[in-house]
């Protein structure tokens, strides 16, 4: 690969990494290493590495790729044969992409769409508010009443080359159709937010502008209906108080998940909105309904563990989790991340006490977008074939060693 690497235009690479800063650190936007932002200039893509968070990045973070390269692969050149079975082929597209090959950080999955959107920067996050929209039975549909043709709605796709093709024939539809450049906003359902534009700053506003208009929508159908649909059934079903210690089942949990004797981390939160979840009809049907984007499977786990209101006796309590426990296994595969107990709250567990939170607040925060998704319509989870390909693609990462797997860059 050609290592001619042009100075990228003053000011640019500051100004995308400041504005990855604000939004990465707004837990509206994204949380783990979610989201991935670019900018262009003379054929070349500098974009996010993986292992690298929005809110940590940095001018000098961002990493040069030549762009013709992804639009070979986007065009369908150069990929027979190559490879072995189950490597990604965007990652080892974007390795060669490379202009400093000294760099041996991955390129985000994305690369690929970030490439392909004409404007010089893009910024994609996974905003909770517009995610309840993308995670809307007729999301679309809303969708087009909010933005008309200001943003264009990308069904569901898998991740990486499926999804940058998908985007690429969306637009040419659009252009088609209308006659107009495709618009600046893309929404992608069950996945989160693309912005692009000629500055930072004007990519973030608009990011902002979207967020903003979905929350209205929501905020006037919640006022419409008197709250019903949302937490105010949560208090009145569940009993707080009774039962065992937080602490004592934390330490439960803790123990019962010990596998390979690493210690675990758990995390805790008994707040309106937790204990919607174990406590009522709502509550469970999104905890059962299985996840709704890529962010929850990855950092919160497909199924959570859902128990019924504890024992408040030490050893009774921890029969009935080791008990859970086992079932959950035997029905699911693996154990959960996230154990949600009825009349208390969520406890999550992890390797670390950031991880342990970090899948708390994604579980959180998909609770949320189930509950605004309710009222913009009804809920609609990932099908069954779309949750498989991340948790396969998140299999495949942990077999290889790579500590964050492909879909937690997105
Ligand atoms: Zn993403």
């Amino acid at each position: 690969m050609a290592a001619w690497l042009p100075a990228p235009p003053p000011g640019l690479l500051e100004s995308v990494a400041a504005v990855s800063r604000r939004l990465g650190s707004d837990p509206e936007f994204a949380r783990g290493g979610g989201g991935n932002t670019s900018a262009k200039a003379e054929g070349v893509v500098w974009i996010k590495p993986s292992g690298v968070s929005l809110a940590g990045l940095t001018p000098d973070a961002l990493m040069p790729l030549a762009m013709e390269p992804l639009f070979a692969m986007l065009r369908g050149e150069g990929e027979a044969g190559e490879g072995t079975a189950g490597s990604d082929p965007v990652l080892r597209v974007g390795m060669a992409a490379r202009l400093r090959p000294s760099d041996d950080r991955r390129p985000s999955v994305e690369c690929l769409f970030h490439a392909l959107l004409p404007d010089p920067i893009v910024v994609h996050t996974h905003p909770t508010t517009v995610n309840a929209l993308t995670c809307a039975a007729g999301g679309d549909e809303v969708a087009a009443e909010l933005f008309g043709d200001e943003a264009l709605w990308i069904p569901y796709t898998d991740p990486g080359l499926q999804l940058a093709r998908r985007i690429a024939s969306g637009r040419a539809v659009f252009e088609a159709r209308t006659g107009r450049p495709a618009p600046p906003v893309l929404l992608l359902g069950n996945h989160g937010l693309v912005v692009s534009g000629g500055s930072a700053e004007a990519v973030e506003e608009r990011s902002r502008a979207v967020v903003a208009a979905v929350a209205e929508r929501i905020g006037r159908l919640e006022a419409a209906d008197g709250g019903g649909a949302g937490l105010s059934d949560a208090a009145a079903t569940d009993v707080p108080g009774a039962g065992p210690p937080i602490e004592a089942v934390a330490a439960a949990l803790a123990e019962l998940l010990d596998e390979a004797a690493r210690p675990r981390s758990v995390a805790f939160d008994g707040s309106p909105l937790a204990r919607w979840i174990g406590s009522t009809g709502a509550g469970h049907a999104f905890l059962l309904g299985g996840p709704l984007t890529p962010d929850q499977i990855v950092y919160a786990g497909s199924w959570p563990l859902l128990v019924e209101a504890l024992p408040e006796s030490a050893d009774d309590m921890r029969a009935v989790l080791s008990r859970a426990l086992v079932e959950h296994r035997g029905a699911t595969g693996a154990a959960p991340s996230v154990v949600v107990v009825a009349g208390m709250g969520v406890f999550a567990v992890g390797d670390t006490p950031a991880l342990a939170r970090t899948a708390l607040d994604v579980e959180l925060d998909a609770a949320r977008i189930a509950i605004g998704a309710r009222r913009l319509g009804g809920v609609r989870p990932l099908a069954p074939d779309e949750r498989r390909f991340i948790e396969d693609w998140e299999a495949e990462a942990y077999r290889k060693g790579i500590a964050a797997g492909p879909a937690a860059e997105r």
